[in-house]
């Protein structure tokens, strides 16, 4: 679809509307806010395509903006991983900033927040705080700290932010209604004591200021025009903008605004459940192929157009729902199709020999590389006496629905000739050692002649025994056995994960074009599917990812 005939989301309609009513386009600006505490996720992507998407759509800038105050749980390896995605996806961010970069912005406003009587210090513990804040129904009751004096709140403030008190000990808190229908409107926490390093400013605070405290005044600072977020955070919008309200002067003031979480079926999507697989070793680490993360996806081949035309695709919505993951993959082979130039590989070989093919004779057969794509040229394939087909592809008789090699029965080598399927050797179990056959050495394909036009039913691929190379072969089913594994009842998720969702093949050869495929190249494998060079290639072995099968073939 063009760009204008797209019909615009009620994100842009917003917008639009705030731009008729006289903001003006230049003061638009966005950010895309991840907290640095574990790896993008395919979600995430539906925030970085929106928000970067706002971006380009109406010429504005847009800020990475790690969103770090939460020590315990951040590292600098997250910021590098996120960045690199991003970059990865093809989005240029315009700064690249720190909620810590706030620290001491937020920490004057919280001391002019005191000064107002607008904050208070609580001595409570965490438990009673909770206690005291009643139900949505009840009101809460104020904490017996609540009207100590600014000198008081001052002074304590101060000696939290020194490192006199333990952990837990104290907490600032803001000071506005603990009857408010809103719950997240009473009195809430504007920071915490933490006696732990930060990877940016080391061991320089002693507290932290809270997610609610933090973002709309980062927002702020930044000139935010619209600050998008997910749905679970529109209860919190009122005290977004009554934060943002105690410290506006003047410019911009940032609106908050919501759209439903990216779900994936038969996935798990939070940074905490993806970290336990990792932990728990189910997955090798975050770029496991299995893993919905962007570096998993990239691992197994995905492009970074297919995710962003995924995420384009499944749209944003206004509601929380689960997207098939079978779209995903649909995005996947369409781009892959268009790009991936087609080599043959055969997974469970088995020797296929051409009798009545010279023996010692070589010849090198002409292939397109993508039918989709003139451009990609032609390569030669050596063909010779003993071949390699899949052992699936062969049954000694079958009905006349199998389109496959049996005996008696003709099929076509692709790029090669007609085959006739004669006879089959087998050991003393009865198990297939070797098929024998005879070809039709004017049925080459290409060469023109009334043979080479003959039409028999089915293909099949293969590659010649001499010249093949070995390969390790991984093909991958779904993490999950369930749609959802998610939030059901009484069940960890880890209670659904698939024990077969990695299986390793190590029999496969390939034709001989692959032997130089460096790790990320993407092929199409004939009648197999797509497959990517995994980075554990090494000189000695290729080993390559399955991304997608040709179609889908899941089977519920
Ligand atoms: P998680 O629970 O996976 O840790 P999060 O919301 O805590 O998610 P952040 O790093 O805080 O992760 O998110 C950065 C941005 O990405 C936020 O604006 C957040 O709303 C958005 N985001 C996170 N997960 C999703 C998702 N599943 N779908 C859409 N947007 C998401
Ligand atoms: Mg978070």
């Amino acid at each position: 679809m063009s760009e204008e005939k797209k019909s615009l989301n009620f994100l842009e309609q917003i917008i639009e509307e705030d731009l008729a009513n006289g903001l003006p386009q230049n003061k638009l600006r966005f950010r895309f806010p991840p907290e640095p505490n574990g790896y993008l996720h395919i979600g995430h992507a539906a925030s970085i395509c929106l928000n970067f998407g706002l971006g380009k759509r109406y010429n504005a800038p847009v800020n990475l903006r790690f969103d770090d105050t939460n020590p315990a749980k951040e590292e600098q390896a997250y910021v590098d991983a996120i960045k690199k995605d991003i970059a990865w996806l093809g989005f240029k961010w315009d700064k690249e900033l720190y909620s810590s970069d706030y620290f001491d912005n937020l920490y004057q406003w919280a001391i002019m927040m005191i000064n107002k009587g607008l904050a208070y210090v609580d001595d409570q513990d965490s438990e009673t705080i909770a206690q005291q804040k009643g139900t949505p129904t009840e009101p809460g009751t104020n904490s017996p700290f609540r009207d100590r004096s600014v000198e008081e709140n001052l002074s304590l403030f101060k000696q939290m932010k020194e490192g006199v008190f333990k952990d837990g000990e104290r907490v600032l808190r803001a000071k506005i209604d603990m009857a408010h229908p809103n719950m997240h409107m009473r009195d809430p926490i504007m920071y915490r004591i933490l006696h732990k390093a930060h990877q940016r400013t080391g061991t320089e605070w002693k507290i932290y200021p809270m997610y609610d405290w933090t973002h709309g005044e980062s927002d702020y600072l930044e000139q935010i025009s619209h600050s998008i977020c997910t749905l679970e955070f529109k209860p919190h919008r009122p005290l977004y903008d009554w934060f943002v309200d105690q410290v506006y002067t003047d410019g911009i003031k940032p609106k908050q605004r919501e759209f439903a979480r990216r779900n994936l079926s038969y996935t798990v999507m939070s940074k905490r459940k993806l970290l336990r697989l990792v932990q728990e070793n189910y997955v090798n680490g975050w770029d496991d192929p299995r893993m919905p993360t962007i570096s998993g996806l990239r691992r197994r081949g995905y492009t970074p157009e297919s995710i962003v035309n995924f995420s384009e695709t499944a749209g944003i919505s206004k509601r929380e729902n689960i997207t098939d993951v079978a779209l995903l993959e649909f995005s996947a082979r369409e781009h892959l199709n268009k790009i991936a130039p087609r080599r043959m590989a055969v997974l469970n070989p088995i020797k296929l020999i051409i009798d009545n093919y010279p023996e010692g004779q070589v010849e090198y057969l002409s292939a397109e590389n993508n039918p989709e794509d003139e451009s990609a040229g032609y390569r030669e394939l050596p063909f010779s006496k003993v071949l390699y087909i899949e052992r699936d592809d062969f049954k000694e008789s079958a009905n006349r629905k199998y389109f496959r090699l049996t005996l008696d029965k003709e099929v076509r080598l692709k790029n090669a000739y007609i085959i006739k399927g004669q006879s089959v050797v087998k050991d003393a179990d009865g198990n297939f050692l070797e098929i024998h056959a005879t070809y039709d050495p004017l049925s080459k394909s290409g060469s023109g002649t009334e043979e080479s036009k003959r039409k028999v039913k089915g293909t099949l691929h293969w590659v010649s025994a001499k010249h093949a190379i070995p390969a390790e072969i991984r093909i991958y089913d779904r993490l999950f056995l369930d749609e959802a594994p998610d939030g059901q009842k009484d069940k960890d998720f880890t209670e659904f994960i698939n024990p077969d969702s990695l299986h390793i093949d190590n029999k496969a050869k390939l034709e001989p074009s692959l032997t130089d495929a460096k790790p990320g190249e993407q092929f199409q494998f004939t009648r197999l599917g797509y497959f990517v060079v995994d980075p554990d290639t090494s000189p000695e072995k290729l080993v390559f990812n399955r991304t997608v099968s040709l179609r889908d073939n899941w089977k519920k």
